[in-house]
C-alpha cells in the first residue's frame, strides 16, 4: 500500500494569492485518495498575507492561520495536515519542511536567511529544503537561479507551471545532480484540486509527523510521484529563454552554460 501526499499548497488565510481557506480543501483531497496534505503558504519574503509590521510572534500566529484552519478541519474529517512554508529570493522559491510554529517563534532570523543560511540552518534543525519549480519562466521571473548545493531535493513536477517543458527540465536537472525529486500541485484554489492537476508524492509508510517526509526526501525514498502523463518527459528540445545563474557552495557563479550541464 502506498500513501499519497500533497506537498505544495496555499491557503487564502496566509497566502495573498491563495483563493481558498484551509478547511475547504479537506474533503476534496480526501475524495481524490490523499492521506495527507502539507500546507506551504508563502513565507516572509513571499506573497504572504501576514503584515510584516507585526511583532514576530504575532506575525507567526498570523502566518500559521491557514494551516491551523486546515489542520482542525482535517482532524475532524480524517485527513492528515502538516506544516511547511515556501520562501522566495529573487523569483526562486524554496519549500521548507520539518520546522514548526514553536520553532519559528524562537527563530525570527529565519525571515532574513540567505539561500545558504536557509540550507545550513534548516538542515541543522532537522528539516529539508526543496527548490520549487526551478525552471519556471513566468512573467514575474527575470532570471533562473540555481543553487544545487543548497537544496536537498528538486520539485520536478509542479502543476502550477503552465508549460510541461519546465518540469522536464527540472527532472533532468535533478537527475544530473543526483538529487531526489518531488511533485506538488502548487494549489491556490479548490477548483484546481482535480484529476490531472492534483500532483503529489507517494510514500511507502504513512506519515506520523512532518519528520517522516523530511526523512523520505533526504534519503531519496519517496516511493513515486503522482503527476499527469508525460509531465516530466525530457526531449532535449526544451528551451530556457531566461538568463540562468548557477552558484557553487560558496555562492560564486559557476561559469557553465546550462545546455552543457543538462546534456
Ligand atoms: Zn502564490
Ligand atoms: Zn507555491
Amino acid at each position: 500500500m502506498k500513501y499519497l501526499y500533497e506537498t505544495h499548497l496555499h491557503t487564502s488565510q496566509s497566502s495573498a494569492c491563495g483563493e481558498t481557506p484551509g478547511h475547504e480543501y479537506i474533503s476534496r483531497y480526501k475524495a481524490l485518495g490523499y492521506t495527507g496534505i502539507i500546507i506551504t503558504d508563502h513565507f516572509y519574503r513571499g506573497n504572504t498575507v501576514a503584515d510584516r509590521s507585526l511583532p514576530w510572534e504575532k506575525w507567526v500566529d498570523r502566518f500559521c492561520r491557514g494551516f491551523e484552519d486546515a489542520r482542525e478541519a482535517g482532524a475532524r474529517q480524517g485527513l492528515d495536515v502538516f506544516f511547511g512554508w515556501e520562501e522566495t529570493f529573487e523569483g526562486d522559491d524554496y519549500l521548507v519542511y520539518g520546522l514548526d510554529r514553536q520553532w519559528l517563534l524562537k527563530h525570527p532570523e529565519a525571515a532574513s536567511w540567505t539561500r545558504a543560511e536557509q540550507y545550513q540552518w534548516v538542515s541543522h534543525f532537522g528539516g529539508c529544503v526543496v527548490q520549487a519549480h526551478p525552471f519556471r519562466q513566468h512573467y514575474y521571473i527575470d532570471c533562473i537561479h540555481l543553487s544545487p548545493e543548497w537544496v536537498h531535493a528538486v520539485e520536478a513536477a509542479n502543476a502550477g507551471n503552465n508549460e510541461q517543458s519546465y518540469d522536464a527540465l527540472a527532472k533532468r536537472y535533478a537527475e544530473k545532480l543526483g538529487l531526489p525529486v518531488t511533485a506538488g500541485s502548487d494549489i491556490h484554489r479548490l477548483a484546481d484540486v482535480k484529476e490531472g492537476t492534483a500532483f503529489g508524492v507517494y510514500l511507502d509508510k504513512k506519515m506520523e509527523t512532518i519528520a517522516d517526509y523530511v526523512e523520505a526526501v533526504k534519503t531519496g525514498t519517496i516511493a513515486g510521484l503522482r503527476i499527469s502523463e508525460g509531465r516530466c518527459d525530457y526531449r532535449g528540445n526544451e528551451r530556457v529563454k531566461l538568463p540562468v545563474r548557477i552558484r557553487d557552495k560558496r555562492g560564486r557563479p559557476i561559469r557553465q552554460d546550462l545546455e552543457s550541464f543538462l546534456a
